[in-house]
C-alpha cells in the first residue's frame, strides 16, 4: 500500500491519496528476470570452477608427474621423463629433468666401469674377476705374470710396467689356445695385481687351462712391442680350478698365485696348484715356527763339503750347507724349509746362525793348522737387513777370523733387479774382504755386464753343467766359454757337482779354479770333515748316512 499527500490550496483539507496493489504482482515481472539473474550466475560459477579445476589440473598433473620421475631417479632408475611438447616452464622443467637424469646415468656408468676396471690400462680389475668367478660353478683361473716386470717398472717406470701388462694382455688375447676356450665370449683377462694377469676361464678344467697357460707363456717368448721398443718379458703362469681345487672363489685366486710363485721357480714357466707349495698352508706354518725354535735350540747343524783344486786334489775350501734333524719329522730337506723360510723372512735369522757357526768351524780348522775357506749361503732376502754386514764382521772378530776366509754365495737370481738399498748391503760385505761368489752361475737371466758392476770375486758354475760333463759336448762348450771368459774377467771359478773323475779331469783340462761333487764328497759333518782332511785323498773314506 502506497499512501502519498496530494497538493491543496491553501487553507483546504489535506488530501491524501492511497494507492492499493499486491506488491508480489507489482514484482511479478521481475521474478523471471531474478531467476536469469541466478541462472547465469550459477552457470558462471560452475564455469569458472571448472576452469580453475581444469587449469590446476594443467599445471599440477606434469608437476606431479615430474615429482615422480624425480622419486625413481633418487630410487635410482634413470629412465628419462618423455619429452614434453610444452614450450612453458613445466616443459623447461621436464627437459631439465631429463638431462638430470641422463647425466645421473651417465656418471654411474662411469663410476661403475671404474669399480670394475684397472685404470691404467682398461682392463677388468680383480673384484670384477672375484665377481665374475662367483657366479660360476665349474671354472679355472691362470695368474700370469712377466718375469721381467720388476726390472721394467725399475728401469723404465711404473707407465711402462702397466703398457707391459696391456699389451702382454692383448697377446694373450690373440692366441689361438684363450680364443678355443671361450665360445661363450665370457671368458676375462683382468688385472688382478700390479704385475701380474688373472685369465678366468669358465666352464674349463685344469687340463684345458693348462694347454691355455702353456700357449700364453710361448705366445710371450716373443718380445712385445710397444712404441716401437722391443721389450723381452717372458711369462710364467700358475693355474687352479674350481671345482679341481674345490675351494670359494676368493681361495681360487689365492691359489693361482701360490702356483704362479712355483711357476716362476720352474724353466717350463708354468705350474699347477699343489697344496704342497702353499706357504699358507697351516702345516708349513707350524714348521716355520719350529724352525725358529729349532735355530735357538740348535737342531740346525752345518755340513760341510770341500771344494777341491781339480789338478792338484789339495781341499781348499768347504761350502756350509745347513741341515735340520727334527725330533719328530726327522731329517727335513734344506730345499724343503729354505725357499719357505725365505718367504717368511725367518732366512735372515737362520743365515746370521750359519754365518756365527761357520766363522767358528773355520777358525777351529785354522787351529787345527788347516787354511780353509767357508763359504755361507745367503738369500735375497738377507739384503734387506741393512745389520748383516755388521753381524758378519761381529763373527768374524769374535773368532778373530780374517776376513778373506769367509766366502757368501748368493745366487744372480737372487740379485738381480734388487733395489740400490740391497746391493749396498754386499758393497759393504765385500769391503771388509769377505769374497762374494755368484752361485748357480748360467741358470739365471742376468748378465756379465750386470754383474760386472757387483763386487763379486768368484762364479760357481751351476751343476746342471756340470753333472754330465763327461759325455756332452754342449755342456763341455759351455763350461769352457765361462771358464775362459771369468778368467779374463778375472774372476776365481769352481765347478759343483762333479760326480766321477772325468768330469773332475776334465775341469782339471779348462782350468776351473775349485771342484765341488759327490765324488770327492757328499755334505759331511765337521768331525767327518776332519777325518776327510786327516786322510787327505777322496773319495772321502768317511761313510756318511745323511748329507
Ligand atoms: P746350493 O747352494 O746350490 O748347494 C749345493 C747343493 O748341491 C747342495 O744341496 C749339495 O748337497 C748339492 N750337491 C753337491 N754336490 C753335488 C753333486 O755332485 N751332485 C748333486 N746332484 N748335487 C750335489 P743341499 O745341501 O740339499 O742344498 C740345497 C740348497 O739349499 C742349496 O743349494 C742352497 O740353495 C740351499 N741352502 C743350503 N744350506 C743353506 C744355508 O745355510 N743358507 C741358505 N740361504 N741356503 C742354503
Ligand atoms: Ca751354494
Ligand atoms: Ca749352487
Amino acid at each position: 500500500m502506497l499512501a502519498t499527500a496530494l497538493a491543496t490550496t491553501p487553507g483546504s483539507a489535506r488530501v491524501i491519496a492511497v494507492l492499493r496493489f499486491p506488491l508480489a504482482e507489482a514484482l511479478a515481472p521481475y521474478r523471471n528476470l531474478a531467476i536469469a539473474i541466478v541462472g547465469l550466475a550459477a552457470v558462471g560459477l560452475v564455469i569458472a570452477l571448472v576452469g580453475t579445476v581444469g587449469i590446476a589440473r594443467g599445471v599440477t598433473r606434469p608437476l606431479g608427474a615430474l615429482a615422480a620421475v624425480a622419486g625413481r631417479i633418487a630410487a635410482g632408475d634413470y629412465t628419462p621423463p618423455a619429452a614434453s611438447a610444452r614450450g612453458d616452464e613445466i616443459g623447461q622443467l621436464s627437459d631439465a629433468l631429463s638431462r638430470m637424469a641422463e647425466a645421473i646415468r651417465e656418471r654411474e656408468r662411469h663410476i661403475r666401469h671404474q669399480a670394475a676396471h684397472d685404470a691404467a690400462t682398461g682392463l677388468p680389475n680383480r673384484v670384477d674377476l672375484l665377481q665374475r668367478m662367483s657366479d660360476l660353478d665349474r671354472c679355472a683361473l691362470v695368474a700370469l705374470s712377466p718375469r721381467r716386470q720388476r726390472e721394467i717398472v725399475d728401469t723404465l717406470g711404473q707407465g711402462w710396467g702397466d703398457r707391459v701388462i696391456a699389451a702382454t694382455a692383448d697377446r694373450i688375447a690373440e692366441t689361438a689356445a684363450f680364443d678355443a676356450t671361450d665360445p661363450s665370449g665370457r671368458a676375462v683377462i683382468a688385472r688382478i695385481g700390479d704385475g701380474t694377469l688373472g685369465l678366468l676361464l669358465p666352464g674349463v678344467d685344469v687340463v684345458r687351462a693348462t694347454d691355455v697357460a702353456t700357449a700364453a707363456v710361448a705366445a710371450l717368448e716373443r718380445p712385445l712391442n710397444i712404441d716401437g721398443l722391443s721389450l723381452d718379458v717372458t711369462a710364467a703362469a700358475g693355474i687352479s680350478a674350481s671345482p679341481d681345487h674345490d675351494v670359494p672363489g676368493a681361495d681360487l685366486l689365492k691359489f693361482a698365485n701360490v702356483a704362479l710363485a712355483e711357476a716362476m721357480r720352474r724353466e717350463t714357466g708354468v705350474a699347477v696348484y699343489d697344496p704342497a707349495d702353499d706357504p699358507h698352508r697351516p702345516e708349513r706354518l707350524s714348521l716355520m715356527s719350529e724352525l725358529r725354535d729349532a735355530i735357538e735350540r740348535g737342531e740346525l747343524t752345518l755340513f760341510y763339503q770341500p771344494k777341491v783344486v781339480p789338478a792338484t786334489g789339495r781341499t781348499a775350501g768347504a761350502e756350509a750347507l745347513v741341515r735340520w734333524f727334527h725330533p719328530t719329522r726327522g731329517f727335513v730337506r734344506p730345499d724343503d724349509f729354505i725357499p719357505l723360510a725365505e718367504e717368511t723372512g725367518t732366512i735372515r735369522l737362520l743365515s746370521r746362525w750359519a754365518i756365527a757357526t761357520a766363522a767358528a768351524q773355520a777358525a777351529r780348522w785354522r787351529d787345527q793348522g788347516f787354511d780353509l775357506k767357508v763359504a755361507v749361503n745367503i738369500s735375497a732376502r738377507d739384503l734387506a737387513d741393512a745389520g748383516l754386514p755388521e753381524r758378519i764382521a761381529a763373527s768374524l772378530a769374535e773368532n778373530r777370523l780374517p776376513a778373506d776366509r769367509m766366502v757368501i754365495e748368493i745366487t744372480e737370481s737372487a740379485i738381480m733387479g734388487e733395489p740400490d738399498a740391497a746391493i749396498a748391503v754386499l758393497q759393504r760385505i765385500a769391503e771388509q774382504g769377505v769374497a762374494l761368489a755368484i752361485d748357480d752361475f748360467g741358470v739365471g737371466q742376468s748378465s756379465l755386464a750386470y754383474l760386472r758392476k757387483l763386487p763379486v770375486q768368484e762364479m760357481k758354475i751351476d751343476k746342471s753343467f756340470i753333472l754330465k760333463l763327461a759325455d756332452s759336448v754342449d755342456d763341455q762348450a759351455i763350461v769352457r766359454t765361462i771358464a775362459d771368459l771369468a778368467r779374463t774377467l778375472g774372476y776365481v771359478v769352481t765347478a759343483e757337482g762333479v760326480e766321477d773323475a772325468r768330469a773332475l779331469e776334465h775341469l782339471a783340462a779348462v782350468g776351473v779354479d775349485y771342484a765341488q761333487g759327490y765324488h770327492m764328497s757328499r755334505p759331511i759333518p765337521p768331525d767327518a770333515f776332519d777325518a776327510f782332511l786327516a786322510d787327505g785323498r777322496w773319495p772321502a773314506t768317511t761313510p756318511s748316512l745323511v748329507t
